[in-house]
């Protein structure tokens, strides 16, 4: 049994919406198979006002062991970092989250805004926005750089707008049921597991990359890196080998991935021209290019590619 603490701060409960829509597990199988017990979550859970301060109380004096400290939303700070803009259960969010924190034997931020400050975050972040460790790519967010629960490991990050609903449900089991050595995360916390490879690892439409035929939003066929943005070779995230649904995921309908697991989103603070749309030096060359490759060493590599690959097409069509 793991009991499982879920608040939202700064938060759109999307990444609820999608955590209920888990596959592999569901979230029926995690509390009937797994033994994960949901205490209490903004959405599903039947207490009200002072039952919940309670709640969070017995866990904080240790009445009631807090396993799984699970966040979603940003921590708001603001105005003028006293956090009152998010009050909960007569206090500041923010004090809950770190006495909480203090107490969990794991701490789990999901989706971009609890980990790294995600659209909220956005300059001139009004309500003083930042995630559970990281403030974008900086290390230390409110929990500070050198926080670690009980169990020894820093806050574990499950980014994206909103994350895979199977990320969080497996990283969730894994805990449960003591296999918490086996999450090795990387630089930013995410579990290597699910964030190693590349978006554009499995996407449908790597053979236009390939050949520098351009798509375009929601067109069949081509690659989206050349005109509407993807960001699938900067963006580590397993979205197209588990599916969403099971079934598809952005770039197989024809979506450009925005970066969504990549403590930069939203990129270029969402400055006008730079969502959807691929930012080009003199209209031709990619500001920026598929991680690992120098900007120069990508030009030059894409245009004898282009000329190879319009080559091909040529001898092919006589
Ligand atoms: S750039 Fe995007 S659409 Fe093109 S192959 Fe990579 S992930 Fe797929
Ligand atoms: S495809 Fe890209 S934008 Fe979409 S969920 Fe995956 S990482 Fe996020």
């Amino acid at each position: 049994m793991a009991n499982v603490l879920w608040l939202q701060g700064g938060a759109c409960s999307g990444n609820t919406m999608s955590f209920l829509n888990a596959q592999e597990p569901t979230v029926v199988e995690l509390i009937v198979d797994f033994g994960i017990n949901i205490l209490w979550h903004p959405t599903v859970g039947l207490e009200l006002g002072d039952q919940v301060g309670n709640l969070m109380k017995k866990c904080i004096s240790g009445e009631t062991p807090l396993d799984i400290f699970v966040f979603e939303g940003s921590i708001i700070e603001g105005p003028h970092g006293t956090g009152t803009m998010n009050y909960f259960a007569e206090r500041p969010m923010k004090d809950w989250v770190r006495e909480l924190a203090g107490v969990a034997q794991f701490v789990v931020a999901v989706g971009d805004c609890a980990t790294y400050g995600g659209i909220p975050a956005v300059d001139p972040n009004p309500s003083e926005s930042t995630g559970m460790q990281f403030l974008k790519k900086n290390k230390g967010g409110f929990l500070g750089a050198n926080f670690v629960a009980k169990s020894g490991l820093p806050v574990i990050n499950i980014p994206g707008c909103p994350c895979h609903p199977d990320w969080v449900s497996q990283i969730l089991v894994a805990i449960a049921t003591g296999r918490a050595g086996d999450i090795l995360i990387d630089e930013y916390h995410r579990p290597k597991t699910f964030f190693s490879t590349y978006v554009q690892s499995g996407c449908t439409k790597v053979n236009g990359f390939a050949n520098k035929i351009e798509g375009g939003f929601g067109k069949k066929g081509g690659c989206l890196f050349y005109e509407v943005g993807c960001r699938g070779p900067m963006t580590k995230a397993s979205c197209n080998n588990i599916l969403w649904n099971r079934w598809s995921s952005k770039t197989r309908a024809n979506h450009p991935c925005l970066g969504c697991t990549e403590p930069g989103f939203p990129h270029h603070d969402l400055k006008p021209g730079s969502v959807f749309n691929t930012m080009k030096y003199l209209g031709v060359f990619p500001k920026e290019v598929p991680d690992g490759d120098s900007k120069l060493g990508y030009y030059v590599k894409a245009g004898v590619e282009k000329v190879f690959s319009n080559s091909k097409v040529g001898s092919y069509s006589k």
